[in-house]
């Protein structure tokens, strides 16, 4: 068992050009602990704030500052965690700051860079290269994504999913077993055999993540999304398998809304947006204090999902991300508090080992027959399940005998044999029926031949029947006592016998009922269905469903113009150059390795020969010299060390560079999905405003763009609108007739007067949308190719 606090990291997003020297200062010397010092202006300290106070001391156990690199921050915070994961233990990093402070960079990444990539792609990379390369026992590996928003939880791996929405996605749900336990239903687990499969399902879990958002729902920055990898290991032979997980947690921006009141508040009475992470808060606070029965972790999803892995048996680590300006001077602040508060959270951390069942059985059953063993050579006879037919016919007769004898003290004697005890009371149940069916007969029997016979000859008959039905009576009651008291004979010769030869076995089955009930927690996740993943990274669900799989040519016109605008082009442009030169660089190096390859096949046959040599020389003319160690052929092998040394350094270095390339391409499949997805959310708006305003007729004079689609596409490059200018309903006198409410400033695009034809509308909003983007795209074509105003 492993006993420590969580430790709490610090990172401080870079912060570029708008960095305002003296908010903050990292002091390193205080070893262990490095201290952050947050000093608030003046200004903002005699405002809002209000409160005392100018500077805040806060203890990390290390902090990073702008310029550390993903590499660091991954060594230091990702690799131990991982350590103890490999050994069995469970563990947890999450980061937790305001939305824009750098979470998804630093757990999942940045999209642009190879150097970017976070701590979950550079964990799955560090784990896969550790289990290669212990091969003394058997590893299985499965990861999970789960994303939760609004109180409901989302499985991001589904691989069926044709989803555009997150709701269109398997909804998790919990359930709690009587052990207290949470179990994840729906979730799926995959298995991933090795970096890249694990690579692909991450992967598959960002996209879907990407597509469900839209810029209704900021899911991103309102979800907690859980990653997870699921480790178990067995040594070969044994029964004895480890299980242990690893949840990386990125969760939803922790801002909060400040009151601003009469008189100013303090920062720790502002709310957070987010419902649930006010609950975390809740939870952690619970957590920190001595001798709190009771922690409120079933007040959201989150917290009952994390249950284990912030105040149980789990090796937990957060982060908090800071974006130190002055602008967000106390959400900053609020984020350290939080950090101060998890790091007082003390957590035991334990091997999860269970036994597997199924060896477990074979144990016993060999048990089981050695108890039979036992049990034979203390009777005498060999024990099968079964009577043996010569056994029935004789225990028939023992029966008959007992019951035909009068004695009410005659025994019924069949041994300490349950079977036989067992056999004769249901012999007698079959018995008492069958008389009762006949007594039945016999009363019947009698009534009718009351009618017929004398009456007195009648009663005599009757009361000799009872007499006799009496008789009976007493002989069964006897038999059932006398058969008790053989049954609790037996009985008692078996436990004898059990407690003298079997005490082990009793030992044992309360182990096993033990274990059984162990295995659930660690097993929190159910297993819905571990399948093997088929990429499916290639989908375009939106533009499938809605178009039937084509686009319409004025659409795809449009697309063309979209994708040469956007700012992500860049992105796409700089990744296939940067793969174009990896791809070479792979290519040299294939090239270079057969070489090399080449050259220690080459000197190896050069050894044989001098070895041929040397042998003939030693038949023709045996000479001492002969028996020495041959010079040239030591300086051969030298050299054929060499080659193998320059080989392993290439080889490792190609190694790395597949899993560069392969990073690459996903990452630009996750910036194309991106752009389509940008350009459907464009479509689809200008199709909504054009059946908005049905009686708007082009003109290409001058287009109305509306201010939602300025507002979804921020990231189209400014001088795809360059032409665009913010016009007041004042200003534009024409702009109080538009039928867009005058509250609402209109921007207008103009673009240079060209032939004024104006388009009828058709009516069809589809049709309408693609002939006024047809006519766009044409028209920004043209004004590029400078005939804009011809
Ligand atoms: P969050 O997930 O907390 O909302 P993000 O991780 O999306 O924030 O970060 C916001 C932006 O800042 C992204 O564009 C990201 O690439 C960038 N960013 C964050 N942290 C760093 C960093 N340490 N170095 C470089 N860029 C960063
Ligand atoms: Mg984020």
């Amino acid at each position: 068992m492993v006993k420590e606090t969580v430790r709490v990291y610090a990172r401080v997003k870079p912060l570029g050009r708008r960095q305002q020297a003296g908010i903050y200062s990292v002091d390193d010397d205080e070893k262990p602990l490095s201290s952050l010092e947050i000093t608030v202006p003046r200004d903002l300290a005699d405002g809002f704030i209000n409160n005392k106070r100018e500077s805040y001391r806060f203890k990390f156990q290390k902090i990073f500052d702008q310029e550390a690199k993903q590499d660091v921050v991954f060594d230091s915070i990702a690799r131990p965690v991982a350590e103890c994961v490999l050994a069995g233990y469970n563990g947890t990093i999450f980061a937790y700051g305001q939305t824009g402070s750098g979470k998804t960079f630093t757990i999942t990444g940045g999209a642009e860079r190879y150097s970017d990539r976070g701590i979950i792609p550079r964990t799955l990379s560090y784990i896969f290269d550790q289990l290669q390369k212990d091969s003394s026992k058997v590893y299985t590996t499965h990861v999970s994504y789960l994303e939760i928003y609004n109180e409901c939880g989302y499985d991001l791996l589904d691989p069926r999913h044709e989803a555009s929405r997150l709701e269109d996605l398997p909804k998790v749900t919990i359930m709690e077993d009587s052990d207290q336990n949470i179990h994840l239903k729906n979730l799926s687990l995959q298995q991933a055999t090795n970096e890249e499969e694990a690579l692909n399902l991450l992967f598959l879990g960002d996209t879907n993540r990407m597509i469900a958002e839209t810029p209704m729902n900021q899911a991103s920055t309102r979800s907690h999304c859980i990653f997870t990898i699921h480790i178990s290991s067995k040594e070969p032979g044994s029964a004895t398998i480890r299980r242990s997980k690893l949840h990386l947690v990125d969760l939803a921006g922790s801002e909060r809304v400040a009151k601003t009141g009469v008189g100013g508040h303090l920062l720790t009475e502002a709310k957070y947006i987010n419902l649930s992470l006010h609950y975390l808060e809740q939870v952690i606070i619970a957590l920190a204090e001595k001798n709190r029965s009771h922690i409120p972790y079933r007040n959201s999803m989150m917290t009952s999902v994390l249950r284990d892995s912030l105040g149980g048996n789990c090796m937990t680590t957060m982060i908090a991300t800071l974006s130190i300006d002055k602008r967000n001077i106390d959400e900053s602040i609020s984020t350290c508090r939080f950090a101060q508060r998890v790091a007082l959270i003390k957590n035991e951390a334990v091997l999860n080992e269970e036994i597997d069942p199924r060896l477990m059985i074979v144990q016993l059953q060999k048990e089981i027959q050695e108890l039979k063993d036992e049990l034979a050579l203390v009777t005498g006879k060999q024990r099968t399940s079964e009577l043996s037919q010569e056994e029935l016919l004789q225990l028939d007769e023992l029966i008959e005998t007992f019951l035909k004898d009068n004695d009410p003290d005659s025994p019924l004697d069949v041994g300490a044999d349950m079977r036989k005890i067992k056999y004769c009371f249901i012999h007698m149940k079959e018995l008492m029926n069958h008389s009762k069916i006949s007594d039945k007969k016999l009363q019947s029997q009698h009534i009718s031949e009351e009618k017929d016979t004398n009456k007195e000859a009648g009663e005599e008959e009757l009361k000799k029947l009872k007499e006799l039905l009496w008789q009976r009576d007493n002989e069964i009651n006897i038999l059932v006592n006398m058969l008790k008291k053989e049954k609790k004979k037996a009985q008692d010769a078996l436990f004898q016998l059990k407690a003298a030869s079997a005490g082990s076995i009793e030992r044992d089955c309360s182990e096993t009922v033990n274990l059984e009930e162990s295995q659930s927690p660690s097993s929190c996740f159910i297993l819905k269905e571990a399948k093997d993943f088929n990429s499916s990274l290639h989908r375009l669900p939106f533009l499938s469903r809605e178009t039937g799989g084509r686009m319409s040519l004025g659409c795809q016109e449009a697309f063309e113009v979209f994708k040469q605008e956007h700012a992500d082009s860049i992105t796409i442009e700089d990744n296939k150059q940067l793969l174009k030169q990896r791809f070479a660089e792979a290519k040299y190096l294939g090239e270079k390795l057969n070489e090399v390859r080449n050259k220690i096949n080459h000197l190896k046959g050069e050894i044989t020969q001098r070895h041929i040599q040397r042998a003939a020389l030693a038949v023709s003319s045996p000479s001492e010299e002969l028996n020495m160690l041959d010079p040239v052929e030591e300086k051969l092998r030298k050299q054929i060390e060499e080659e193998k040394k320059s080989y392993k350094t290439m080889f490792n270095r190609l190694r790395g560079l597949k899993v560069e390339i392969e990073h690459l391409q996903l990452l630009m499949e996750k910036v194309k999905m991106k752009l389509r997805k940008d350009f459907e959310v464009w479509w689809s708006e200008e199709a909504i405003n054009l059946q908005e305003k049905p009686e708007m007729v082009i003109s290409p004079n001058t287009t109305t763009v509306y201010p939602q689609f300025i507002k979804s596409s921020q990231h189209l490059s400014t001088n795809s609108f360059s032409e665009t200018t913010r016009i007041s309903p004042d200003e534009d006198p024409a702009g109080k007739n538009n039928s867009t409410s005058s509250s609402n400033p209109t921007l207008k695009t103009r673009t240079p007067p060209s032939s004024s034809t104006s388009v009828p509308l058709t009516g069809d909003s589809q049709a309408d949308a693609d002939i006024l983007a047809f006519i766009k795209a044409r028209q920004n074509i043209l004004q590029k190719k400078g005939l804009g105003n011809k």
